[in-house]
C-alpha cells in the first residue's frame, strides 16, 4: 500500500512541466544525508486510485504532469497508479525513484519521466555536475538521459 505525507504543485523537477509532486513515505532506502527523513517513516494517508483522482480533479486545470516521489517499497503500486493517470487523465507521468535501475521494463509504458539513483550528499542532487542521479525521458519505450537540463539551469 502506498502513503503520501502531503503534495505540491512544482515547476522544477520535471523540465517544461507544471507537476503535482506527492511525496510517499515509507522509503526503503538509508541515504547519508537524506533530505527528507520523514519519508522514511511508514506515514500519511493511503494513495488508493479514488484518492489520487481526487487530488488530480481539484488540479487537473493547471498541471501538466503527475509525479510520484519515492514509493520504491511498492512499485507495483506506483506502476498501476501511473497507468490510471495515463489511462483516465490525460497526463504525463514522473516517478522520482530512489534505485539505481528501472524497477521493470513495464515502467516503460506508463510513465514519460523517471528520476533514478539514491542521493549521494557528497555527489549533490540532479542539479550538480557530480550528481549520480539522472532523470530520463521516455519515449517509445526508449529512455533519453535528459539530466543536463538541470545542469544548465544552475549555470
Ligand atoms: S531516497 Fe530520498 S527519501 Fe529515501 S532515504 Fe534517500 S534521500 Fe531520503
Amino acid at each position: 500500500m502506498l502513503k503520501f505525507t502531503d503534495y505540491d504543485i512544482v515547476f522544477r523537477e520535471i523540465p517544461d512541466e507544471v507537476t503535482l509532486a506527492i511525496n510517499l513515505s515509507n522509503c526503503p532506502h538509508r541515504c547519508p544525508g537524506c533530505h527528507s527523513r520523514q519519508l522514511q517513516q511508514d506515514i500519511g494517508a493511503e494513495l488508493s486510485g479514488d484518492v489520487l483522482l481526487s487530488l488530480i480533479n481539484r488540479y487537473k486545470d493547471d498541471i501538466t504532469c503527475v509525479c510520484f516521489m519515492g514509493g520504491d517499497a511498492s512499485p507495483d503500486d506506483v506502476c498501476r497508479l501511473a497507468a490510471v493517470v495515463k489511462r483516465d487523465c490525460g497526463l504525463k507521468t514522473g516517478w522520482y525513484s530512489g534505485n539505481s535501475h528501472l524497477y521493470d521494463d513495464k515502467c516503460k509504458a506508463v510513465f514519460d519521466f523517471i528520476k533514478l539513483g539514491d542521493y549521494r550528499q557528497a555527489l549533490g542532487g540532479l542539479d550538480k555536475p557530480t550528481t549520480n542521479q539522472r532523470l530520463y525521458l521516455i519515449e517509445a519505450e526508449t529512455l533519453h538521459d535528459i539530466t543536463y537540463r538541470f545542469l544548465r539551469r544552475a549555470i
